[in-house]
């Protein structure tokens, strides 16, 4: 098997250049690596992009912030602009496995798993991500909402590298919520990313994105509307919950599950507005 390591960016063209089908992108491994050692995957070549500065840095602009897709959850959760103006962010990469993954697992590996369950992405469409692509032949731009193709699946072609995600700044206080089946190193069944701002103590604008229950994440349209102009008491925040739960009865198959999620989503829905009033927003 070819191992390629480009250590400027310069060479990282070349290397793209060489890959194949068979060919894949070794992120920080924490998924991948296990896929090679139980013979699930196989690639013809590995190629790791991580040695090259532009895909780890993250850097902010006067719109908003970029982050390389080699940054781990370590670097995002500690980094000082994303606790302060991305908290969800900081919220879902601070709840990613354990501190082993998370000083390994990348971002661009979070997207690349294209996993229903993956913690970050429901996230990325809380605050309009959109995805650098790096190829052979120079970059393009790739909306959150369009990268996901199916589970395990995104439309990037083989020899296309997340290379960074851009976000702009966002004019709402936001947080994440995240229930699996244990506290720790747990896979998410059902998570929750809220974006909510004020006007006179109701409702400017609100962004629900539920994960775990589909494909890609489901932005919940009921509640959004429900909640415009209205105050946030509990009265509200239930119905919020009531309507995630007709949700799932009504739109996920019967899997083992779909009970358990029915319920606690109820639970989420409130730690996620509770969340919203953390210090620092
Ligand atoms: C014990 C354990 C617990 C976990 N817990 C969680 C969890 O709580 N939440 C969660 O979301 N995930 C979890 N995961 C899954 C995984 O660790 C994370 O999704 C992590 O972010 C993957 O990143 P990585 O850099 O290690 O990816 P890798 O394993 O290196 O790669 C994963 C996939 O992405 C592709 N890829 C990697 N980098 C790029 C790139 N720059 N461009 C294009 N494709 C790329 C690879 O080719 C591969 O297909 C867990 C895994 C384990 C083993």
């Amino acid at each position: 098997m070819e191992a390629y390591v480009p250590k400027s960016y310069s060479e990282v063209k070349e290397c793209l250049s060489k890959m194949t089908p068979d060919s894949k992108f070794l992120g920080g491994g924490t998924d991948f690596i296990i896929r090679l050692h139980s013979g699930m995957a196989k690639p013809g070549a590995l190629c790791y992009l991580g040695a090259v500065d532009e895909f780890r840095r993250i850097e902010t602009n006067r719109s908003g912030i970029v982050i390389g897709g080699y940054a781990t959850m370590t670097e995002m959760e500690h980094n000082e602009v994303i606790r302060e103006q991305f908290p969800a962010l900081m919220d879902a990469a601070s709840d990613v496995g354990s501190l082993q993954i998370r000083n390994h697992g990348t971002i661009g590996g979070n997207l690349g798993n294209a996993s229903p369950a993956g913690d970050l992405i429901p996230v990325l469409y809380l605050y309009d991500a959109v995805i650098e692509a790096l190829g052979p032949d120079g970059t393009r731009m790739i909306p959150i909402t369009e990268l996901i193709e199916r589970p395990g699946k995104t439309v990037l072609d083989y020899n296309e590298a997340i290379y960074r995600i851009h976000m702009p700044f966002p004019k709402f206080k936001s947080s994440f919520v995240k229930l699996g089946t244990r506290k720790k190193v747990t896979i998410a069944r059902i998570d929750m990313a809220l974006g909510i701002s004020m006007e006179q103590d109701k409702v400017k604008s609100v962004r629900i994105l539920i994960g775990a229950i589909s494909v890609r994440p489901v932005k919940l349209r009921e509640a959004e509307e429900f909640l415009i102009g209205k105050p946030l008491n509990e009265y509200n925040i239930m119905k919020v919950a009531e309507i995630l739960s007709d949700y799932i009865m009504a739109n996920t198959p019967k899997e083992f599950d779909r009970d358990y999620k029915v319920y606690a989503s109820r639970g989420v829905v409130m730690d996620t507005f509770l969340k919203l009033d953390r210090e620092k927003q």
